[in-house]
């Protein structure tokens, strides 16, 4: 998603998505918060769910539902199915090699602590290093400040520049013998900046590094190939991709999970268990240890082939449209500052109202039934690089609209003028 500065012709790219006929697969959209139509801005934190997502999940409970790989009854066998179904679908779509590479986790929180705790714990020893950047979500932070307590590794991170872009030269001049890890965020959640993920794997693995991926905001905006990534593991979360909340996904090349140690242990995860010894499965049980989210792993399935079905052009194009158009608005209000002004990002916008608090921005637009989120964004450090605790944010999706960009900038002013004058 290319954001050209100056380019003022976004009607050029002028989607192919019938967005009042998506949004009638949200309902929620068609709700009313303190008296104004909702206008939902918060898509980064988590996204809204099409009923077909909404149904999916109701009929596996209402019928479908049976704890599944250990039944011999026929709803065990479906509902084993179905999980195993799902697993499939994500591997089509973010282009696995295989299902078993796809580790149904509670979400990109724990599918990144699962490396770090299974292949950080195994492979990392003092003096070791994982290199990160300035601009990652605390799940992509603390994880490793975890292995510095206990394995006394050390985590450098590497800096990013005034338009909230990570400067290549200096994270590859960080690549040092000692490093044993990269892991990044695609996109990050609290600039938009979307990384050269490609360009940046490729000069890790030159150097025998292997990499992690964190996919938490670039999944829901984009295709995801990670055999074209090139990837060594992939991080997503089904909430933020128009799925069901206590799901997501650990992607990792086969021989790479089958190399790590267990995670959690309990049922399914095992081959044999005895007092003189237990040994376990391949995975991708190896790593699911206990009854899974089994209506989770069904219902993010149903996301990701909705999203499927409209396409990840039409839903790009249009959350183009969005970034360009609420940007080009944003600009109009004077002293308006936006944070995150990368060449190539996803739509999202933290800015701040020098003068004016994010939680007062935040609960007035809620009084006008918008939803924005306010503060950190799980990333203090990064914003302790521009010198702020944190920002107001507008996050799009797809079946946000340029009507609902001209309520929020009209909602702005307001309140720059309630609090500023003027
Ligand atoms: N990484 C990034 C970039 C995120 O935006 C988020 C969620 N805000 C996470 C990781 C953590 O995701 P979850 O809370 O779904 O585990």
């Amino acid at each position: 998603m290319v954001l050209k500065k100056g380019n003022t012709s976004p009607l050029i790219d002028r989607p192919l998505l019938n967005v009042q006929q998506v949004r009638e697969d949200f309902p929620v959209l068609a709700r009313e918060v303190n008296g104004q139509p909702l206008v939902y801005l918060d898509n980064a934190a988590s996204a809204q769910k099409p009923r077909q997502v909404v149904e999916r999940l109701s009929r596996y409970y209402a019928l479908e539902h049976a704890n599944i790989h250990r039944g011999v009854h026929f709803l065990s066998q479906e509902a084993t199915s179905a999980y195993e179904a799902a697993r499939a679908t994500v591997a089509k779509f973010i282009n696995a090699a295989e299902p078993r590479e796809c580790i149904f986790t509670r979400g990109t929180t724990e599918a990144l602590n699962l490396v770090a705790s299974s292949w950080g714990g195994a492979n990392l020893q003092a003096g070791d290093e994982v290199l990160i950047t300035q601009m990652e979500h605390h799940a992509n932070i603390v994880p490793w400040q975890l292995l510095e307590q206990s394995h006394g590794i050390k985590l450098v991170v590497a800096p990013i520049d005034e338009r909230g872009q990570l400067i290549v030269e200096e994270w590859e001049k960080l690549l040092s013998p000692r490093t044993k890890l990269v892991a990044f965020c695609h996109a990050s959640n609290a600039l938009g900046t979307i990384n050269p993920a490609k360009a940046l794997i490729k000069k890790a693995h030159e150097r025998g590094i292997p990499v992690l991926l964190d996919g938490a905001q670039s999944s829901a905006h984009f295709k995801i190939d990670v055999q074209e990534l090139d990837c060594d593991w992939f991080a997503l979360s089904g909430h933020k991709l128009f799925g069901p909340t206590g799901i997501g996904v650990l992607y990792g090349k086969a021989d790479l999970l089958n190399a790590m140690p267990p995670y959690q242990g309990g049922g399914d995860m095992i081959e044999k268990v005895s007092f003189s010894g237990t040994t376990f499965r391949h995975i991708p049980e190896r790593f699911e240890a206990g009854t899974p989210h089994i209506a989770g792993a069904i219902g993010l399935a149903a996301a990701m082939d909705y999203i499927e079905s409209i396409g990840h052009k039409p839903i790009e194009a249009q959350e183009r449209d969005l970034l360009h158009y609420a940007t080009e608005r944003m600009r109009e209000i004077e002293g308006l500052k936006i944070y995150g002004e990368a060449e190539n990002k996803v739509a999202v916008i933290s800015f701040d109202i020098p003068g004016i608090h994010p939680n007062d921005i935040g609960t007035m637009l809620d009084a006008d039934g918008i939803a924005v989120r306010t503060g950190h964004h799980c990333t203090m450090p990064l914003w302790e690089r521009f010198g702020l605790t944190g920002t107001t944010r507008a996050s799009f999706a797809f079946y946000n609209t340029r009507g609902e960009i001209d309520s929020f900038v009209e909602s702005l002013t307001k309140i720059k003028r309630m609090f500023l004058g003027a």
